[in-house]
């Protein structure tokens, strides 16, 4: 329906940091988003929430170029280019970061060395301009900083990526892999799933950390309470593949008592059980 999706869009000024205009992906032939419109400037936080089956991820990986997520219209602009036409990996030069809700294991690839690898793919480094490089001493410096904050020990980095990490332990390397690369457009797709509370408060100490003028950040969630730890400023509620609504801050208290039940029947399932899955 364009009339949701224009709403939605007119919360923003024309031309934003970031700018998802009439999004249309389809996925095995079937059209699941049906033109997605939201407009993110740096500095700002924006949540998108809504059911299970909504969208949310087909978003946040079409956003990042997965090839199974057929673009069928519409366009994503950032710094002046449209996004979707660019490799993932240009993507990620250009400053986009997207922490995924299911991590990936990279058996025979630590830690350490994937971030570092990573660090040095975004500055250019092509193993020849060793100046290019990060440094061994700045690498470790970046590290333990930011390992401190997630409550991450030294032990992380000499593991596989993601072999054998706890729920929690995957969602906060995926938030050290943010905090090393810096990017200027994260999206986070439902990092707060399967976290304990602890895990969910020093994971939302990190983005807040990085929170600022230079950062754009879309959460992906389906429950609020998240967005109790890290202040949205723009909540936007997708169901089935469309914006339904978009608000302030307080947008996410009313879902808090009303759920999703104005746009969908869900399953009366406990948030345990939906998050264990
Ligand atoms: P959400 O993240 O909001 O729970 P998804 O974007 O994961 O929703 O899924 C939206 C719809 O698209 C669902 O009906 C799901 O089955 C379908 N879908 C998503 N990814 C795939 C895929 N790789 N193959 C087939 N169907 C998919
Ligand atoms: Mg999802």
């Amino acid at each position: 329906m364009a009339l949701n999706s224009e709403s939605a869009g007119k919360l923003t000024h024309v031309m934003a940091d970031f700018e998802i205009k009439d999004l249309r992906v389809s996925v095995e032939g079937r059209e699941i988003l049906k033109g997605v419109s939201l407009a993110v400037n740096k500095g700002e936080v924006h949540a998108v929430m809504g059911p299970n089956g909504s969208g949310k991820s087909t978003l946040s990986h079409t956003l990042m170029g997965h090839p199974n997520y057929k673009v069928v219209g519409g366009q994503v602009l950032f710094k002046g280019k449209d996004i979707l036409t660019l490799p993932t990996e240009e993507r990620a030069k250009l400053g986009m970061f997207l922490a995924l809700q299911y991590p990936v294991v990279v058996p025979g690839i630590t830690m350490s060395n994937f971030l570092r690898t990573a660090i040095n793919a975004k500055r250019g480094f092509d193993g020849k301009d060793k100046s290019k490089a990060i440094s061994v001493k700045e690498f470790r410096a970046l590290l333990k900083n930011e390992m401190s904050v997630l409550r991450m020990d030294d032990s992380f980095l000499s593991r596989y990526v993601n072999e054998g990490f706890s729920g929690g332990e995957k969602k906060r390397a995926e938030i050290l892999q943010m905090a090393v690369l810096k990017p200027e457009m994260a999206i986070l797709d439902e990092t707060d799933s399967g976290l304990d509370i602890d895990s969910i408060k020093f994971v939302s100490d990190a983005v807040n950390k990085m929170r600022g003028p230079e950062l754009g950040v879309l959460i992906i969630t389906h429950y609020t309470r998240v967005l109790k730890f890290i202040k949205p400023d723009y909540v936007h509620v997708l169901v089935n593949g469309e914006f339904v609504r978009s608000g302030g801050p307080e947008l996410a208290d009313w879902l808090e008592a009303k759920g999703y039940s104005e746009w969908v029947k869900e399953p009366a399932k406990a948030p345990a059980a939906l998050e264990a899955k």
